[in-house]
């Protein structure tokens, strides 16, 4: 499928209740062009990545997934949209269900979304089957051994977690990877190798990601366009060379004064 843009926002404001948590936010996801959306704490970025999810509507204005409204009432639209854009949250140790073993895990989407529901794959043996061949493939190309199958979450460290959680988010093989923070409960050394990670995974199974983070560096290195959000508005955007390079709004300044690593 050829989306482009996968993502398109336009004219949209969001409130939570009477105050206004986002307000006329456009900018839209191309295909191949990972983005960065940073902002202090309380800015709306997690807000912002619920909204593109669908678990949260807009108030005014359109959220388009390859050129649909999301909220189209079109079974076949949602399946779609829900095998093309997958999540990963922040804490790795909360997201996973820790009475469920790695396989279950891992293959969720593919049982939810009915994806192993394929022609031929008529007997609950066969369904099986392709899921965990799924599973492994999505296992190997998070850098984890298909021994860890039959395990449990409670036996994998913290970046072990993450990406597990991450098998769980491409096993369906979406186009869009959305990312909340999703190496801030990490050590810093894990955080590079997780944030390698999904470097390597947009190479290799052509995904694009969006991430929010607070960290610059990260963003800096995993994307190649940013937004700036502040108090739910877009300070700045472009790409992230310019953005962070060259920032033209003081808000990008103080939040880029606020990380010293960056300019050593
Ligand atoms: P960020 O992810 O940038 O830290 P959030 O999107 O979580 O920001 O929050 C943006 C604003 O919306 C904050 O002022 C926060 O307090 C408020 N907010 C977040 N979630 C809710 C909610 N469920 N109900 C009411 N207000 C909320
Ligand atoms: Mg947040």
């Amino acid at each position: 499928m050829n989306f482009n843009p996968l993502i398109e926002i336009s004219n949209l404001d969001f409130s939570y209740g009477v105050k206004t948590t986002l307000e006329n936010i456009n900018f839209e996801i191309a295909v191949g062009k990972n983005l960065g959306i940073v902002g202090e704490s309380g800015s709306g970025k997690s807000t912002l990545l619920k909204l593109i999810l669908g678990i949260l509507s807009p108030t005014s204005g359109s959220i388009r997934f390859n050129g649909s409204p999301l909220d189209l009432p079109n079974k076949d639209f949602e399946r779609q949209f829900r095998q093309n854009v997958q999540v990963v949250f922040q804490d790795p140790y909360s997201s996973l269900d820790p009475r469920q073993r790695i396989d279950h895990l891992v293959s969720e989407p593919l049982r939810s979304l009915g994806l192993d529901r394929a022609d031929g794959r008529d007997s609950k043996k066969a369904r099986f089957l392709w899921r965990e061949e799924r599973a492994v493939e999505a296992l190997e190309s998070v850098g984890l051994s298909p021994d860890h199958l039959e395990r449990y979450p409670r036996e994998f460290s913290g970046g072990q977690r993450q990406r597990i959680a991450i098998a769980r988010a491409i096993v369906s093989k979406p186009a869009l990877l959305l990312a909340d923070e999703p190496v801030s409960a990490l050590d810093v050394t894990t955080r590079v190798l997780i944030i390698e990670l999904l470097t390597e995974l947009q190479e290799t199974l052509g995904l694009t990601i969006a991430m929010v983070s607070h960290d610059l560096s990260l963003v800096a290195t995993l994307a190649s366009q940013t937004i700036v959000l502040e108090q739910g508005k877009i300070v700045e955007s472009g790409a992230t060379k310019e953005v962070l390079g060259n920032p033209a709004h003081p808000y990008t300044r103080k939040l880029l004064a606020a990380l010293p690593r960056l300019h050593s």
